[in-house]
């Protein structure tokens, strides 16, 4: 099994690592949605404990969609550039309405992901209700996934990747390299999932506490680049020439990547820990709203208890903030 686990692994990593952009990168998605797993009440982990590696391996779905199979529907779930949403006190409250407002050009362009949100919510609601295990995993992984890219600041903005302020590559950098060296210190234990009594508030609340955080996040790293000289900033090779990868994008120094994380003062790991508890009480609320399916009945029972002792030692372990089982750590 364990085998088994590493060759998807290396295999969603290597089509994962042909690609500019990944969200939160491998270890951000797979951190979020199997800490959620240890924050769900008893009710409900017993059996996403079953299911955990999947859980864990499918939090990078949506971005191998997005960007090796070229889904055209799938990019515009990832991001809202909300000033171009303008004025946010009228935004449109649902995609139907928001289609009558904006062109569909317009709209892929500027993202959907406060709609789509709420629309995941809706079919794993229903997938609860219907009892369905395969959507009902299928659902809730690619559910962490979203919600973990609403608490990465620059998915809410239209100056994503400091393009507009000269600061390019600074998306990648706090959302796959900054986690990649210094994750494995972040405590990613929460407390235990809520009732979510309004996920449209809720969604909003989370896009806006994002979006709030763009200003610091760009202007941190604008002071700090200003106090570097360039050849500190970025990686070089033997000529001193700074290296490329091969999309053209500049590599970053360690140095400069852990003057960054430390001046972001826990900005990042904040963010992975809030997208924890959020997927967390997602996935519950979803699952209250559906009535509180009894959800033990569809696993074998012999399944549950060969897992009862690992799940115990993976409860004691989160305790002291850290996961078993991420492959993707040893893939940097
Ligand atoms: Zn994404």
């Amino acid at each position: 099994m364990k085998k088994l686990i590493t060759q998807k692994v290396i295999i969603a990593s290597i089509v994962l690592g042909a690609v500019v952009n990944i969200s939160w990168g491998i270890f951000g998605h797979e951190h979020i949605n199997r800490a959620a797993v240890f924050a769900l009440p008893a009710s409900m982990q017993g059996f996403f404990y079953n299911h955990i590696d999947y859980i864990t391996q499918e939090s990078t779905v949506p971005d191998v969609r997005k960007y090796t199979i070229n889904d055209k529907a799938e990019s515009p779930r990832h991001y809202i550039d909300l000033e171009n949403y303008a004025p946010l006190d009228s935004i449109p409250q649902t995609l139907e309405l928001l289609k009558a407002k904006y062109p569909e050009k317009y709209i892929n362009q500027n993202g959907i992901l406060y709609w789509y949100l709420q629309d995941m919510m809706v079919k794993l609601t229903k997938a609860f209700k219907e009892r369905k295990k395969t959507e009902i995993l299928f659902l809730a992984a690619d559910l962490g996934h979203y919600i973990g890219d609403a608490h990465m600041p620059l998915h809410t903005s239209a100056n994503y990747d400091g393009q507009m302020t000269n600061q390019k590559g600074i998306h990648a950098l706090w959302e796959s390299r900054i986690p990649e060296l210094f994750g494995k210190n972040y405590n990613l234990q929460v407390g235990e999932a809520v009732y979510i009594e309004n996920i449209q508030q809720e969604t909003w609340n989370i896009i806006m506490h994002s979006h709030k955080l763009v200003d610091t996040l760009l202007s941190v790293d604008k002071d700090l680049k200003s106090k570097f000289s360039k050849e500190k900033i970025y990686k070089l090779d033997n000529e001193g020439k700074p290296i490329k990868n091969k999309y053209g994008n500049l590599l970053f120094a360690d140095s400069y990547t852990e003057e960054l994380h430390k001046a972001l003062n826990g900005m990042v790991e904040n963010q992975m820990k809030l997208s924890i508890a959020a997927t967390a009480s997602f996935w519950y609320t979803a699952w209250v709203n559906a009535g509180r399916p009894d959800l033990t009945s569809l696993d074998p029972a012999e399944l549950t208890s060969r897992n009862k002792k690992n799940l115990l030692e993976e409860l004691e372990l989160i305790k002291t903030g850290k996961l078993f089982g991420i492959e993707s750590e040893k893939e940097f």
